[in-house]
């Protein structure tokens, strides 16, 4: 027996009338949308999300508009090849211009504020290797950013922004900031604009291929399709378990607001484990994930003592330091990584495909893999 019975209403105008049903609502599921119904405007696109909102990464991100720090781009060039960090950089930094296009500056409170990296009292080691490969990677990527002096070292502006234990900092004037919330609202009331139709509450449990179309078991009953395009992200082998897909969760927190706060732009540290910005005159701040690997790779939201307690002594000592500070509140967020930092976009099975693994970098790249997974599906 199905979970529910539609009634026939409900099948002809909900259920069974969709040509393409996109699992998961975030960034990259409604940019899938987005492009599919910019490219053909009579097509059927349903959208299934078993969370109330969005309940993944998109809405619980910290909303740096970045294409990464040189300690990130050195991580990477050790494991990879130059040309493929170019490639990355590149990929970030169109998807960011595809995003601002797509949704617009003011509607997503998009900031150019400039990104900082810092290099704490203890580790001048990753500071020298850093400021050693800045000029490197300036001609490198200005292939990309189209901009000379991407990075630059500004250890004069450390004492301006009030920061404790911070010896060394490289700043990056085209790094940018937004407001996550404001950017998946937009989002969604522009595919909701053009037709698209997103069912929250409805879990997908079993995805079947039927030759001619594909049949979706969910939560709420049966759906039948002609294609099935899965942005489910850190989830996603929970349907397809050779996707190579590990979940990390994301613990973050937000003070209440700081009379005075001297923040501005977007901050990172620690190969980028460590992040924060000013929003609305408070501190967000998230990371640690590196603390216990084993423990943040989780599908469960929720928070840990050890994460918890470095960032509240990263707040005293790093980012607020003699300052007064009390956090509102904490929340978390499930990104989806693997050994390889690029996304999976492919087809998995005829008419099932898939735009997965957008790691820490989705809202950097997440329109693009939209609209890659979505090309790839009117196409074949
Ligand atoms: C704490 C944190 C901070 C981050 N900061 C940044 C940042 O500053 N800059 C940046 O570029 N990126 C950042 N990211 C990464 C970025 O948010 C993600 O890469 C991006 O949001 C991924 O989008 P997505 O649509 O692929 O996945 P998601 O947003 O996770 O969407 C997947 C959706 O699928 C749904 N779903 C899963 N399984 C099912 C099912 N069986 N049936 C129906 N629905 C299902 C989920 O509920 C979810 O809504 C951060 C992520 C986190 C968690």
């Amino acid at each position: 027996m199905e979970a529910n019975t539609f009634s026939y209403w409900e099948r002809t105008a909900f259920i069974d009338n969709a040509d393409i049903i996109i699992i998961g609502s975030g960034l990259v599921g409604l940019s899938a949308a987005l492009h599919l119904k910019t490219q053909q405007s009579a097509l059927k696109v349903l959208v299934l999300e078993r969370g109330f909102l969005p309940t993944g990464a998109s809405t619980k991100n910290a909303g740096f508009a970045c294409f990464g720090t040189i300690s990130e781009q050195i991580a990477y060039l050790k494991k990879s090849s130059e040309a493929e960090v170019l490639r990355m950089v590149d990929y970030k930094w169109r998807g960011l211009q595809r995003l601002r296009q797509n949704l617009g500056d003011e509607n997503i409170e998009y900031q150019q504020n400039g990104g900082y990296e810092l290099f704490m009292d203890d580790e001048p080691g990753r500071a020298e290797e850093s400021i050693g490969q800045l000029t490197y990677f300036n001609n490198l990527l200005k292939q990309a950013i189209g901009k000379p002096d991407i990075y630059s070292v500004v250890d004069a502006k450390i004492a301006g922004f009030g920061l404790g234990k911070v010896s060394r900092m490289i700043y990056n004037p085209y790094e940018g900031q937004l407001h996550t919330g404001k950017m998946m609202c937009t989002l969604l009331n522009k595919v909701y604009s053009l037709g698209v139709m997103v069912l929250n509450g409805c879990e997908i449990k079993k995805i079947e291929n039927e030759g001619i179309g594909v049949k979706l078991t969910t939560s709420q009953g049966n759906f039948k399709t002609g294609k099935v395009i899965l942005a489910t992200n850190a989830f996603a082998n929970q349907l397809f378990p050779e996707l190579k897909v590990t979940p990390g969760r994301g613990q973050v927190l937000v003070t209440k607001p700081i009379a005075g706060l001297k923040l501005k732009g977007t901050y990172h540290f620690n190969e980028g484990y460590y992040y924060f910005r000013n929003i609305d005159n408070r501190v967000l701040f998230g990371g640690g994930r590196n603390l216990d690997y084993a423990a943040e790779e989780t599908w469960d939201f929720g928070h840990t003592d050890t994460v918890k307690n470095k960032l509240i002594s990263c707040l005293k000592e790093v980012i607020l330091p003699g300052q007064n500070f009390e956090v509102d509140y904490w929340w978390s967020g499930i990104m989806g990584f693997g050994d390889d930092i690029r996304p999976i976009v492919k087809q998995v099975e005829p008419n099932i495909f898939c735009a997965v693994r957008c790691n820490g970098m989705g809202v950097a790249m997440g329109s693009l893999v939209g609209e890659e997974v979505a090309t790839l599906a009117l196409k074949l």
